[in-house]
């Protein structure tokens, strides 16, 4: 064994019980050792529709509990050379958005004093905004891997200009990404103008609408954003789980019908490996909408892929 820090294994001690942490991995609290710490963001006052993101954490971690240390599909072996753990959940205001959101940044600044990767749970998608802003901090601009039913380029929403559905149009107002190295994947459904679909275009951002994507394997874009992206700049992937089809993903706050399939998920994911991938996340799992746990446990599985192409995974 390598010595790292494993997931307790269902042999040896039964699935359904254990610690609550993400895979049942240790819980740390000193990050010095750590490559990988997975971090939970129980936040859903930054939605505009459906709330209950706020227990996503629990329940991806919850459904992480199924998820074995070796990928069949690709033979990453994460916990191989990785030191991986749990570092709990951020301790937010859950009745102010805007200091939860000065919390967060915050709490990515104390992370990232140390070098190791973020992999957050949300939490709804305004999480995602004060965490690109501390790892700008640290790596300066960023390229993006957007995976998302919506770009989330909003001005405002009544009145405010950080909610779940303005992210990226104040990452992109504030320097904090390399506008022709963001790509949006995934884009559906309705808007109010023509614009609310173009103009991020005009930033630079390129646009992959999921209805050029159905029926196509996503490796072959998987490899061109890889290629264009480039293996020195660093990269941050924010997954919507609303980018899925709600047939995959029901349990989330902004369902658009027309989406990615899990295969689809996992082509796209893991084409990113080599890549200088410096963050993460996954958000928008909403659990009271899906009694069945398949969000969650699609979600678990997203963040796991994630895992395993982080810069320096094992291979067997
Ligand atoms: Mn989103
Ligand atoms: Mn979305």
């Amino acid at each position: 064994m390598s010595g790292k820090n494993q997931p307790i294994s269902g042999n040896d001690l039964a699935r359904f019980s254990g610690p609550g942490s993400f895979m049942r991995l240790p819980y740390a609290n000193d990050l010095s050792d750590l490559d990988v710490a997975v971090l939970g963001v129980p936040m859903d006052i930054g939605t505009s529709w459906r709330s209950g993101t706020r227990f996503g954490p629990k329940q991806v971690r919850a459904e992480s509990a199924m998820i074995r240390p070796y990928n069949m599909g690709t033979g990453a072996a994460p916990f191989d050379s990785l030191q991986v753990a749990d570092i709990g959940d951020l301790a937010i205001n859950t009745f102010s958005l805007a200091d939860s959101l000065k919390i967060i940044e915050a709490s990515y600044n104390q992370i990232l004093q140390y070098d190791v990767i973020p992999m957050g749970i949300g939490g709804d998608h305004s999480i995602t905004l004060p965490i690109l802003r501390a790892m700008h901090e640290k790596h300066g601009p960023l390229a993006l891997v957007h995976v998302d039913a919506h770009a989330d380029v909003n001005d405002e929403m009544f009145g405010e200009r950080e909610t779940h559905g303005t992210v990226f149009r104040r990452a992109y107002e504030e320097g904090l990404l390399i506008p022709e190295k963001v790509y949006q994947v995934g884009l559906r459904g309705s808007g109010y103008t023509a614009e609310d679909f173009t103009e991020a275009q005009g930033w630079g951002f390129q646009h992959f609408p999921a209805h050029e994507l159905w029926h196509r394997s996503l490796s072959t874009l998987g490899g061109e954003i890889r290629r264009d992206i480039g293996a020195d700049t660093p990269i941050y992937v924010s997954y919507d789980i609303d980018s899925l089809d709600p047939a995959y993903a029901p349990g989330t706050g902004t369902p658009e019908i027309g989406g990615l399939t899990t295969p689809q998920a996992l082509e796209l994911i893991r084409e990113l490996k080599g890549l200088k991938i410096v963050g993460c996340d996954l958000v928008e799992v909403s659990p009271p909408y899906d009694t069945t746990g398949n969000t969650a446990l699609t979600g678990a599985n997203i963040l796991f892929e994630l895992l395993c192409v982080l810069p320096g995974v094992a291979y067997r």
